[in-house]
């Protein structure tokens, strides 16, 4: 949290997150596509990657992961330059090996039942898997209710998640909403070895697009 970093949002999702704060990357029924999206191959990403006098660069959603194939190269020639990498996923697709060599954090994001998203759908046992073998994989679970903290527990005793790289985070997109469960939420982190993290852009810029 708080690291300099340019952002490449990718648009589409594999999944449907009721209280989803990105869906004007996915939710072709209420945003329109050719208004949000910007068309660019992987050059053209590269150069406006480049005009950031930053070399940390967070890959985000949607589900980016649906593009792997795309981004591998531009991993590739942006590393040998020494930019690094973090990629947002909400854990459903197995990372391949031109990925897992350049991208030094996964920052992953498994849903809940909450969410809205079905199990087969939010719960992917390889990919799920494949996460909790790598070093540089954090958890996040999005909290909306106290119960969530009982579905995390059992993801977290039945995909073996490293308890001290699980995080919780309150659902909610004003400052007011997060403060609200941010009480609770941080005396379970306390309770059972979690990571609390509060969402650092909502508190200082609300939800701002763009920010
Ligand atoms: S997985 Fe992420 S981008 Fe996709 S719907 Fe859920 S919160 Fe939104």
């Amino acid at each position: 949290m708080g690291v300099p970093s340019v952002f490449l949002r990718l648009a589409t999702c594999n999944l449907a997150c009721r209280w989803c704060d990105t869906k004007y990357t996915w939710d072709w029924q209420n945003f329109d596509y050719a208004t949000e999206v910007v068309d660019l191959d992987v050059g053209d990403i590269e150069r406006r990657i480049r005009t950031f006098d930053c070399s940390h660069v967070v890959i985000t959603g949607g589900e980016p992961m649906l593009q792997q194939a795309e981004l591998e190269p531009l991993l590739e020639s942006l590393a040998s330059d020494g930019y690094t990498f973090e990629v947002e996923t909400n854990g459903t697709i197995v990372p391949q090996s031109g990925m897992l060599r350049h991208v030094g954090q996964w920052n992953v994001s498994p849903k809940l039942r909450t969410s809205g998203n079905g199990q087969e759908e939010r719960e992917i046992p390889l990919a799920l898997e494949t996460f909790a073998q790598l070093p540089g994989a954090y958890f996040k679970f999005v909290a909306s209710v106290e119960s969530d903290v009982d579905e995390v527990c059992a993801l977290r005793d039945k995909y073996s998640l490293p308890t001290d790289r699980v995080l919780l985070m309150p659902e909610g997109r004003t400052p007011d909403a997060l403060q609200k469960k941010s009480s609770w939420l941080s005396e379970a982190c306390v309770k059972h070895g979690f990571r609390f993290s509060t969402r650092l852009h909502i508190i200082l810029w609300g939800d701002e697009r763009g920010r």
